[in-house]
């Protein structure tokens, strides 16, 4: 492993300037909620505002400031004064008001957030994340047309969340997962890929289906690809059910496959990916998505036929999410109904464009939550890290820990789970100028196919995902027909 270096959140500090569209306050009655931005200073300052138990919907970092979004009555201002700290009013009014969060520098050209404001009337923007307000009558699936990436602001978040030790960090070589990584090559992962993006037919219900798309508004295509990773998870003995939401009108599902675990089946392991696509307009259709994100999805169907033969220490989801593209609503409805079922999730490792990698090397970057938050977030990265030496894989890892909350993990930060976001060269807005970002030309457009993939990276990428996981569950062994948890032995494979 060649490792080039590690970001940190303060990389760019020119201006730590934020420009605030914010009007001037309006006159509030007493009890009229604002949208709040608390400035945080110190790191225990989490901890003092998580302790008034106030509304907070998102926690920001940027090179010059970590704040919090927070709906806040006046009195609770005051409380937020009284700890010290200064807030300042971009809304006045929250009252039944529809709050995004919009990426607003994704560091991809033509991209803009500008490109919104017939939508959104802008509150803040700190050059990496601006705050819009919803427009009166617009629909939610009039956003799909638009070129950024957004996230609606609609539950409160966990900003406090455990740290829990039982992410192992220091794996040790196993002879048997370098034996499975043998099985991740450039043929499987050319194939699965190949299969999701409409290059081929796939089998589905038994009959053959091209998916020309899997945008989330599709219709038939996007419950077919759904079917198709239900079946082929149901065909390799896993606990296959659906998680079904409705978005816009639209009856939607995600898809889970399940390994209970032997010795501890109540905590959890997630390895995620969103299965659905878009292009550039509608109707998005072809869409292939062949990097985003049939290659995520691609490396869980490999880890699928990988794991289907081993058993865990916990419990192990597979999790492919819809509605990645419209703002994480499948994850967000996942992740939220998680939390009020109460589980035990102890790490999710989501895979998001994997496969893209045309310049600079091979660098991956592993997201993870923002630098004041003490979670396993930093520790799953380090496992990725591990492995990658370990194993001996050929990729350059970069950390960003002020990660992006642009796809699928940070619906789990926003429940207090430990998650982080694998993705290529993309998203880094700490980037420094020595370091380039690898962008994928083909994001969103109908130019996201097999053959523009860089099959050596993908192939890599996949098996570090894969054997982080499979350390990640805790692989067991059978000794002398006793289950035991020894993560030091080699495993053993269960026919
Ligand atoms: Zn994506």
């Amino acid at each position: 492993m060649r490792i080039k270096t590690t970001l940190f959140a303060v990389v760019l500090g020119l201006s730590g300037v934020a420009l605030l569209f914010a009007l001037p306050g309006a006159a509030q009655t007493p009890a009229t909620p604002a949208l709040v931005r608390i400035d945080l200073t110190g790191t225990d300052d989490l901890a003092r505002v998580a302790a008034l138990n106030v509304p907070v919907y998102a926690y920001l970092t940027t090179p010059g400031a970590d704040y919090l979004l927070a709906i806040l009555a006046p009195d609770q201002q005051k409380n937020i004064a009284a700890l010290g700290l200064s807030q300042t009013i971009l809304d006045s009014d929250a009252t039944g008001v529809s709050y995004y969060l919009l990426e607003s520098d994704g560091g991809r050209s033509g991209a803009s957030v500008t490109t919104a404001a017939s939508l959104f009337a802008f509150l803040h923007d700190d050059g990496r994340h601006a705050v819009g307000r919803l427009r009166s009558g617009i629909a939610i699936a009039s956003l799909d047309a638009l070129d950024v990436r957004f996230i609606p602001l609609l539950d409160p978040i966990v900003l406090v969340a455990p740290t829990t030790g039982a992410i192992p960090t220091t794996p040790p070589y196993d002879p048997l997962v370098a034996d499975l990584l043998t099985r991740v090559t450039t043929e499987t992962v050319y194939g699965y890929d190949g299969g999701l993006s409409g290059e081929w037919p796939i089998s589905v219900g038994g009959a053959p289906y091209v998916l020309t798309t899997r945008y989330t508004y599709s219709g038939v295509p996007i419950a077919k690809a759904t079917q198709y990773v239900y079946e082929h998870l149901e065909s390799l003995g896993y606990a296959a059910y659906y998680h079904n939401y409705t978005l816009s009108g639209h009856s939607l599902r995600n898809v889970i496959g399940e390994k209970q675990g032997l010795v501890h089946p109540e905590q959890i392991v997630l390895l995620t990916a969103h299965l659905d696509s878009r292009a550039a307009t509608t109707p998005h259709n072809p869409a292939p998505g062949a990097d985003d994100n049939a290659s995520g999805s691609a490396a869980l169907l490999i880890a699928a036929d990988l794991l289907a033969g081993l058993d865990f220490d916990y419990t192990v989801r597979l999790v492919f999410f819809t509605g990645e593209e419209q703002g994480m609503y499948g994850s967000l409805y996942y992740a939220t109904d998680a939390a009020a079922a109460g589980d035990d999730i102890i790490g999710v490792l989501n895979l998001d464009m994997i496969a893209w990698d045309a310049e600079y090397g091979p660098d991956i970057d592993l997201h993870s939550n923002a630098p004041g938050t003490v979670d396993d977030s930093d520790a799953l990265a380090d496992l990725v890290a591990a492995v990658i030496d370990v194993y001996d894989l050929d990729l350059i890892l970069q950390i960003v820990e002020n990660g992006t909350r642009f796809s699928d993990h940070s619906r789990f930060w926003d429940r207090g789970y430990a998650a982080i976001l694998g993705i290529e060269d993309h998203f880094n807005p700490s980037e420094v100028a020595a370091e380039p970002r690898d962008w994928n030309t083909n994001y969103h457009t109908v130019n996201d196919k097999l053959s523009t993939l860089n099959l050596n990276y993908f192939r890599e990428y996949a098996r570090a995902a894969i054997a982080a996981f499979i350390h990640l569950a805790g692989p067991l062994r059978e000794i002398s027909g006793t289950v035991m948890s020894a993560v030091y032995l080699p495993l053993v494979m269960h026919q």
